[in-house]
């Protein structure tokens, strides 16, 4: 992978702040080549205590409390029950302070769970830090390191602790998070939240206003002001929508605590929401795409024309001495480590020469020994190449291997002829075509070649300038076989309107190779740009190409920002994967940055908003459906809340006009409330995917939650569930039914559960989905009918709720009247899938 490098193996010359270090170290009882030992640890923990600055505690439960009666209108709620308790009953009073309080409860509980479950993915992401401990290196969580640790460090690392250095390797450090520039991560506030506050104040406005209207309405028909004043206050509770943006937050929150079960951790809740409108998604190749499982497939030794070998074949005897020397190169210019069973452990670009070498009985670690690395150029991901230096009893030989374009043209002359003569120059273009060759059968190729030296390069100099003049000793070419998932997520992404694009630091060929055999491109002569090509383009002239261009290669990462922003420009919504330090710019900028868990630096994990814990491209896929379920589920959540305050008010509103007594008492509304926002609105969170949700188009950014003849079902619907409250009432009171304000308590309780069921899909008819299949809602339905039946047939709740029981044939006339909604919704989804079918 990009920019990783080893823990740094040269030693920089001694002076006196690095003797320093390890001088302090043994004085602390440290041995800097072993690190602290377990007993040490335990010790020093107790002493020292967490390596840890102080965070932010969260919100206390305490202030989670206190929000439950921040709103306004609880407070005017509470302060007329009050009052109404004082001047006149005050069992009604009681009964509304304990329908707050149980609403409170409800709001409480969605805060705290979303608190859990945003923690707990905030302590997915905690730092890491690898420590030289007992002589072993280990992986451990950051806050568990003691002073005396020793920290291995390598490209992209955060510094988990305050360190001293004792040996680096072209150590450059970020200082911005000590000058302040510390970035604002605003995981709470999403853009939906916004919009959704911004239009519950507009809402509220509106239902003050009608609650106005009808509290002088009431007033001059002559119903007794203070009952009146607590009709329209606790409508305006039971209507205004003060709390949908902590609902999303509660749903957006637990969405995402479910993808990290399939590897998806999400960083900034935002992108939960955005996922949902991703439309093109730009994956690295290696590792992501494919499998990070390197095997070399073919050595080509750079004597003469060059002999191909096949790793585990005996090489070919007129060529055997030009393969050794090549075999040589590939492990010794190689940063694998061994770990303790014998295996070589590392980039898997790395281990698989070592593997390649030792299968030809070639041991890097009896070559370490012999020709000991003394100084190194690391490899970066701009460069394309590394160099180390060995001595050897004759003077210093150097190795350098990397992407054939980056080391052939520093390359003069070639290995035999070197050997021979040495004067004999080498034909680069006839090089260069035979490593596109083998690139264009998929292959990872890499150039290695060589050079003596006298002296070292002087300390401190740029030894990068000694990379010329080399001879070259081969080629390499390694097999990295695609994901077997990764074809099938192309496909989907496709199906879904989402274009796939591959940008990678592997060769042209190589890239559109494997883009063609995973379907991102469908013709085996697609178009590639190079990170050349990217360099030589202007804005406008880059814009026209990333319209026609899936694959692109050799790409710097720091290029990865102008694709970003050319698709951006586009209107394209951009999902972009990266792994090392320079990407880190692009993932900022892009719509959702993606890094990877196991293979990435702290610098791109810190700079993502989603976090792939596989570094699998099918996981990312995964992530966008979940987006869009999630997404599907707030508009669900809204849809159903948003009708049934529509339908409470077109309630209360139309009765005088239609010359009816007020239909409902403030327990009403405020139980009706309680037990239809709680908790079915909630279990719609766990309703599962539309059907075809992943084969249809992106949803637009900036699309209104309310698109889609949402408005009109709100408003239609709930005058629906309106008209049949008044109806029934009015036939109620006209057949003489003592019962009528218990009817339309009832109907107005079970029209809203009729509806939640319908508009658990959006398209489909609720036999298809089938009734059982989202079992919270089913329960909560069921448990809601429950209660209201209890509030008309349990005795002693009859005068608390001011109801009487129904007859049989008043209970069945509630029930139909409420299945007219489920039926009503019903025909709209019908209507909608006809004009939805060509
Ligand atoms: P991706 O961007 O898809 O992850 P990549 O891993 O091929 O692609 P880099 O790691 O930037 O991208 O590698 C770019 C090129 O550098 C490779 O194609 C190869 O030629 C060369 N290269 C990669 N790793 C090494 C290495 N360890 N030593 C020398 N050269 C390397």
């Amino acid at each position: 992978m990009a920019n990783k490098s080893p823990p740094p193996k040269v030693q920089v010359p001694d002076d006196w702040h690095l003797r320093d270090a390890r001088e302090l170290a043994r004085a602390h009882g440290v041995d800097p080549e072993q690190g602290l030992r377990e007993d040490q640890i335990a010790h020093l923990a107790l002493q020292h205590g967490a390596n840890q600055l102080p965070t932010s505690a969260g919100r206390s439960v305490w202030s989670l409390v206190m929000d439950q009666f921040s709103d306004f209108m609880i407070l005017v709620l509470i302060a007329a029950a009050v009052i109404s308790g004082v001047v006149g009953d005050l069992v009604d009073a009681l009964v509304i302070l304990v329908i707050v309080l149980l609403n409170a409860v409800i709001g409480f509980i969605q805060a705290w769970r979303a608190d859990q479950a945003l923690a707990a993915l905030q302590r997915l992401s905690a730092a890491q830090a690898t420590v030289l401990r007992s002589g072993q290196v280990q992986q451990v969580p950051a806050h568990v390191l003691v002073p005396g640790d020793i920290v291995l460090l390598e490209a992209g690392n955060k510094v988990p602790a305050d360190l001293r250095l004792i040996e680096i390797a072209q150590l450059k450090v970020d200082e911005s998070a000590l000058t302040g520039e510390l970035e604002q991560d605003d995981n709470r506030s999403t853009p939906l939240q916004l919009r959704l506050a911004a239009f519950g104040k507009r809402v509220a406005l509106a239902v003050l206003a009608i609650c106005g209207v009808i509290f002088v309405v009431g007033v001059l028909r002559g119903e007794a002001p203070l009952q009146m004043v607590l009709v329209a206050i606790s409508l305006a509770v039971a209507a205004i929508p003060e709390a949908l943006p902590a609902v999303v937050t509660v749903l957006l929150a637990l969405g995402a605590r479910k993808m990290v079960s399939f590897n998806a951790l999400i960083r900034r809740l935002p992108s939960v929401e955005t996922l949902g409108s991703v439309t093109t998604i730009c994956s690295d190749k290696t590792g992501t795409l494919t499998q990070n499982r390197m095997q070399a497939e073919c050595l080509v030794a750079g004597d003469g024309d060059g002999t191909a070998w096949t790793p585990g074949l005996a090489p070919p005897d007129a060529s055997q001495a030009a393969h050794t020397e090549l075999l040589r190169g590939i492990a010794l210019c190689n940063d694998a480590t061994r770990s303790q069973d014998g295996s070589w452990q590392g980039d898997p670009t790395e281990t698989a020469l070592t593997d390649v070498a030792a299968g030809a009985g070639l041991d890097k670690a009896v070559l370490d020994a012999e020709w000991p690395r003394v100084l190194e150029q690391p490899f970066d991901a701009v460069r394309k190449r590394m160099t180390t230096f060995h001595r050897t009893q004759l003077g210093f030989v150097a190795y350098t291997k990397g992407a054939p374009e980056s080391v052939i043209p520093v390359c003069t002359t070639q290995w035999q002829q070197a050997h021979g003569s040495g004067t004999h120059p080498l034909d680069a273009a006839a090089w260069l075509a035979r490593a596109e060759t083998l690139a264009a059968q998929g292959l990872r190729v890499l150039a290695v070649a060589r050079r003596t030296h006298e002296h070292l390069p002087e300390a401190g100099g740029e030894i990068g300038a000694v990379e010329s003049d080399l001879c070259f000793i081969g080629l390499v070419g390694l097999m990295d076989p695609p994901r077997p998932e990764a074809a099938a997520a192309v496909a989907e992404c496709k199906a879904a309107g989402i274009t796939p694009v591959m940008i990678t630091g592997d060769h042209p060929a190589t890239a559109r190779a494997i883009a063609h055999r995973l379907g991102i491109v469908d013709d085996a002569q697609a178009p590639v740009l190079t990170g050349a090509d990217l360099a030589s383009l202007d804005e406008e002239a880059l814009m026209a190409q990333v319209r026609r261009v899936r694959v692109y290669a050799r790409v710097d990462p720091a290029q990865k920002i102008r694709i970003v922003l050319a698709l951006q420009a586009q209107g394209e919504c951009v999902a972009m994967t990266g792994d090392g330090v320079n990407d880190a710019p692009a993932l900022k900028r892009a719509d959702i940055g993606i890094a990877m868990g196991k293979g990435g630096t702290d610098v791109a994990r810190e700079a993502a908003s989603l976090v792939l814990l596989d570094d699998n491209f099918a996981t990312i896929v995964g992530a966008v459906r979940e987006g869009r379920r999630i997404y599907d589920n707030i508009r669900k959540f809204v849809r159903y809340a948003m009708t049934g305050n529509s339908g409470e008010i077109w309630t209360i509103f139309l009765a005088p006009l239609l010359l009816l007594p007020i239909p409902l008492l403030p327990i009403h509304i405020l139980w009706v409330n309680l037990v239809t926002d709680g908790l079915p609105g909630l279990a719609l969170a766990a309703e599962p995917a539309e059907r075809g949700i992943m084969q249809r188009p992106p949803r637009p950014p900036t699309e209104n939650l309310f698109a889609n003849g949402m408005w009109q079902h709100i408003l239609g619907i709930g005058l629906l569930i309106g008209g049949l409250c008044l109806g029934v009432q009015a036939w109620a009171i006209s057949t003489g039914h003592a019962h009528w304000q218990t009817m339309v308590f009832t109907v107005l309780t079970l029209s809203q559960m009729a509806h939640v069921m319908a508009i658990r899909s959006e398209q489909d008819p609720l036999w298809r989905i089938g009734v059982a299949s989202n079992r919270p809602l089913l329960g909560a339905v069921l448990l809601t009918f429950v209660l209201q039946m209890a509030t008309i047939y349990v005795p002693v709740l009859n005068p608390i709720f001011k109801t009487a029981p129904l007859s049989l044939p008043e209970l069945v006339i509630c029930l139909t009247a409420s299945l007219f909604v489920y039926a009503a919704v019903e025909l709209e989804k019908a209507w909608r899938r006809l004009r939805v079918a060509p």
